[in-house]
């Protein structure tokens, strides 16, 4: 038991922070006390609300980087627990279809009304072209928005210039980030590398 040179109680040795230069290798003060100090010191000291502040940034930045490396290492067990979520528990089905039933309604709400038909023809081709990549290759492919519909920073269309072809394992590592790789948006009627060498295919969309 130790006495709080604050509040002055006594209280077990676990309620006190430890600290080697203390008496019995804890602080004076206990942690309640400890706290409330810390409380006010945030609240009237600008300085050190600025410092805690950049503190807290700093870490959840650090966290945030090391939540992405690991989802890239374990993105198949993730999406299994998903999965199993999704087909056990009704509330994250509903939120899922949710989710994808807001997606499919941004991609409406991204589509300018002055597209013609035959942008909208096009978007289709595209669809189609990920099908038939995947039925040639065997491999999963993925029509993506360049610029993602629901992005942090912008928010791109559902256009056919904003669309491309991708292998589903590099269109889902992309996420909703557009990063400076991703910057290079393909100009109306120039094609993107990835589609230049479909030419070779046997693929039904002859407009490419
Ligand atoms: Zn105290």
């Amino acid at each position: 038991m130790k006495v709080c040179s604050s509040c002055e109680e006594q209280k077990p040795l676990e309620d006190f922070h430890k600290d080697s230069k203390g008496k019995e290798g804890r602080r004076a003060s206990c942690k309640e006390c400890d706290l409330y100090k810390k409380k006010q010191k945030y609240s009237l000291d600008t300085d050190y609300k600025e410092k805690v502040r950049k503190y807290q940034r700093d870490r959840s930045e650090h966290y945030r980087d090391l939540n992405k490396v690991w989802y890239k290492e374990n993105r198949e067990y993730v999406r299994e627990k998903v999965r199993h979520r999704y087909h056990t528990i009704a509330e994250t089905r509903a939120s899922i279809k949710a989710n994808s039933a807001q997606y499919r309604r941004s991609k409406v709400s991204a589509q300018p009304p002055c597209l013609g038909e035959a942008d909208k023809q096009r978007i289709k081709d595209i669809y189609l072209l990920a099908e038939d990549l995947q039925l040639v290759s065997g491999q999963k492919y993925q029509v993506d928005h360049i610029i993602p519909l629901r992005g942090k920073k912008v928010c791109g269309l559902h256009v056919p210039w904003n669309l491309q072809v991708l292998p589903e394992d590099i269109n889902l590592s992309k996420g909703n980030s557009y990063e400076d790789s991703w910057q290079s948006a393909p100009r109306r009627n120039k094609l993107p590398p990835l589609r230049l060498s479909l030419f070779r295919l046997p693929v039904r969309c002859s407009t490419w």
